[in-house]
C-alpha cells in the first residue's frame, strides 16, 4: 500500500455488528474476559491500536506505541536506558526534550550535546557507556539536516541504538528506519494531528526486540497513553496527512524564496533553498523540504516582536504543523536560557492561500524599515 492509501485504510479498523464505514470511538476502559478480548484501557484500546498500526505502516516499522505527548514518547526511551548510561544528543534539539535530559534525568543519565551536522563530532563523542544517539532532522529551530545514514552506520559499528525525532519531516517526507535508525519518534501534536487540537506522541520501531518490549512496558505500566478520542482524532487527521504536507511544502518554498530576497531579512534557514547548507543532503534523504522556516530579521528583540505582532494570518503562538500559520520569536518562547538570537523568527507555514500569506509578510516586513 502506498502512503496515501495506507493512511486512509489502516487507520480505520471496523469490528462492529452495525458495520459503520468509520471506526467508532471505543470509550470503554474495560472489556469482558474472553479469548481474544482486550483487558484494560491502559494496555490497549481499539482506537489506539488503529493509530499505532497506521503509524507503523507509514514509518515502515514493525510496531508503534502511542503516548500522551511527544515528550512522554521521548521520555519512554530515556526511561529504558540503564542507570549511568551516556547519550549523544543534538545541540539544536527540541527545547522541551533537552530540558528533560538536563533536569528530569540529571541524576540518571549523562549527555553530550554535539553539532549533528558535523558527523565527526558524533564519532568523537562516543564513550564506552554510550547507549543512545538521538537525532532530530530537520532540527528545531535551525532546520538543520543531519546525515542520518552516516550516523546510523557509526552507531551500528559501535553497537549503539539510534533514535530519530521525525516530527518536522513526518513519514510522508522521510522514513528514518529505512535510513538505518532503530526507533522513530513523533510529536503527533504537530503535523500528524495537524489541527492544533490534540497532544500526543508516537514511537515506531524497526524490530520488536527486548528494548521495544521495555518501551511497551513503560507505556502500559507508566500509563502516559492518549485517550480514545485523541487517537480517533489522530487517525482522522492522518487520512489527509500526505495532502496537507504537499500544501505545507509548496507554501513554505514560496515564502522562503520571498523572504530570502527581502531587504529586511538577514538570513533564511530553509533546506528547500539551493543556498542552504542542508539542501543537497535533504534532497537525498527527504521527499520534500517541509513547512518550517526560520529566519533572522534586521533588528533586535523589540523590532522583531513588532513585526511578529503586526501580522494578520500568522498567529503569534508557539507549536507547529497545524493548518493555520503560526509565528514566534524563539528567544521569547525559550526564556532566559535560550541560545537563539533575539531576531530569530520561526514560522510554521499553514495551508492558507500563499498570496494572502505573502501579502501579510510583505506588510509586516515594512514595519522593520
Ligand atoms: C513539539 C515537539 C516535541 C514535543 O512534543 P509534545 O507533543 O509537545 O510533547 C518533540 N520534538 C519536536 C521536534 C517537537 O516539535
Amino acid at each position: 500500500m502506498k502512503p496515501e492509501t495506507a493512511a486512509i485504510h489502516l487507520s480505520n479498523q471496523v469490528n462492529d455488528l452495525h458495520q459503520p464505514v468509520i471506526q467508532p470511538i471505543t470509550l470503554s476502559t474495560t472489556y469482558l474476559h474472553g479469548e481474544n478480548s482486550l483487558i484494560y484501557g491502559r494496555f490497549a484500546n481499539p482506537n489506539r491500536t488503529s493509530l499505532e498500526r497506521v503509524m507503523a505502516a507509514l514509518e515502515h516499522g514493525k510496531d508503534a506505541a502511542a503516548f500522551s505527548s511527544g515528550n512522554t514518547a521521548g521520555m519512554a526511551v530515556f526511561q529504558c536506558l540503564e542507570q549511568g548510561a551516556h547519550l549523544i544528543a543534538p545541540l539544536d534539539m527540541y527545547h522541551g526534550l533537552k530540558k528533560q535530559l538536563l533536569e528530569v534525568f540529571r541524576d540518571n543519565l549523562s549527555v553530550s550535546f554535539v553539532d549533528m551536522t558535523q558527523t565527526e563530532q558524533v564519532r568523537a563523542a562516543i564513550k564506552p557507556e554510550t547507549r543512545l544517539i538521538w537525532i532530530e532532522s530537520p532540527s528545531n529551530p535551525l532546520i538543520q539536516i543531519t546525515n542520518i545514514p552516516l550516523i546510523a552506520q557509526i552507531a551500528r559499528e559501535a553497537k549503539i541504538r539510534v533514535v530519530c525525532d521525525n516530527t518536522f519531516a513526518t513519514p510522508i517526507l522521510q522514513n528514518p528506519l529505512d535510513l538505518g535508525v532503530d526507533l522513530v519518534m513523533h510529536s503527533a501534536t504537530k503535523y500528524i494531528g495537524g489541527h492544533s487540537d490534540v497532544l500526543a506522541g508516537i514511537l515506531v520501531t524497526k524490530e520488536t526486540d527486548e528494548f521495544w518490549q521495555s518501551i511497551r512496558n513503560v507505556q502500559a505500566i507508566g500509563g502516559a497513553v492518549p485517550s480514545p478520542l485523541d487517537c480517533y482524532l489522530l487517525c482522522r487527521s492522518i487520512k489527509t496527512l500526505a495532502y496537507r504536507i504537499k500544501g505545507h511544502c509548496a507554501n513554505a518554498q514560496g515564502l522562503a524564496e520571498y523572504l530570502q530576497q527581502h531587504p529586511a531579512v538577514e538570513k533564511v534557514y530553509y533546506p528547500g533553498l539551493p543556498t542552504d547548507p542542508g539542501h543537497v543532503l535533504a534532497g537525498k534523504l527527504m521527499r520534500g523540504f517541509g513547512g518550517m522556516i526560520t529566519f533572522l530579521v534586521k533588528g533586535g528583540a523589540k523590532e522583531s516582536d513588532r513585526f511578529v505582532q503586526s501580522l494578520r494570518y500568522f498567529s503569534n503562538a508557539t507549536s507547529l504543523g497545524g493548518v493555520e500559520s503560526l509565528i514566534e520569536r524563539r528567544a521569547h518562547v525559550e526564556g532566559p536560557d535560550s541560545k537563539s538570537p533575539e531576531n530569530l523568527i520561526r514560522m510554521s507555514v499553514g495551508l492558507e492561500n500563499i498570496e494572502d500569506l505573502m501579502e501579510d509578510l510583505k506588510a509586516g516586513l515594512e514595519t522593520l524599515r
